[in-house]
């Protein structure tokens, strides 16, 4: 049996190297390979009008899914705080109005906090994931970090939120984990991890 393909709807190269540590049993199981969007030159360029995280990466793994005509995953992720109601929720990479500047964006969200006490500034990373077929079947899973908001930002790894997220547990804030730390407790770990079944089921 010659090996199946299965493609991750990302450019980023360490996303894909994740994923494939993650499902590596289920892939020699499977005899599946974990290859990135990058393959594709033409990848379709998907506009995340969902409004939740299951929504746009259900949207992002199916486009890829019919256009690559393989089986794709997708993930969408982001914080919520349970005091805004799960915002920045699916506006995350935006909340301060530019796409992807991390520094306003938590600078914006914790001079909004400034004046929530510490018993109610509960927060948690969410991610959901999707496993998609070309014929449009798919499944989805979700995993989260939990945790509460910190008044300053501390620590130099990480990405997003990380510096401003003390997790739950452990103490430190997210941006003081090691990358294996973290992604063995992370939401995008955890929704990955339980993809697992899915493939079996679709896939086996
Ligand atoms: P994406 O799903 O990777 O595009 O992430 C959306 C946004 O959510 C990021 O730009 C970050 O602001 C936030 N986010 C998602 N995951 C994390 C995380 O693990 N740490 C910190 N911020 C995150």
């Amino acid at each position: 049996m010659s090996t199946r393909r299965i493609v991750l709807a990302t450019q980023n190269a360490h996303k894909v190297a994740e994923l494939r540590a993650i499902l590596a049993d289920v892939a020699s199981e499977l005899d599946l390979e974990v290859v990135g969007a990058s393959d594709w030159a033409d990848a379709p360029d998907v506009v995340e009008d969902e409004v939740s995280f299951e929504g746009n990466a259900r949207l992002k793994a199916q486009a890829l899914a019919a256009h690559t005509g393989l089986p794709a995953v997708a993930d969408d992720s982001g914080l919520a705080v349970e005091v805004l109601g799960g915002a920045p929720g699916i506006f995350s990479a935006r909340w301060a109005g530019r796409h992807g500047d991390d520094r306003a964006n938590l600078d914006l969200l914790l001079a909004q906090l400034a004046d929530v006490k510490d018993e109610h500034r509960a927060a948690a990373f969410v991610c959901a994931a999707v496993l998609a077929l070309p014929d449009g079947t798919f499944r989805s899973t979700e995993g989260h970090l939990s945790g509460s908001l910190a008044r300053e930002p501390k620590g130099t790894n990480g990405f997003g939120y990380d510096p401003v997220l003390v997790v739950e547990g452990d103490g430190r804030h997210a941006a003081e984990l090691s990358a294996e730390e973290k992604n063995a407790i992370s939401h995008r770990g955890k929704a990955f991890r339980a993809l697992v079944p899915h493939l079996r089921e679709l896939l086996g």
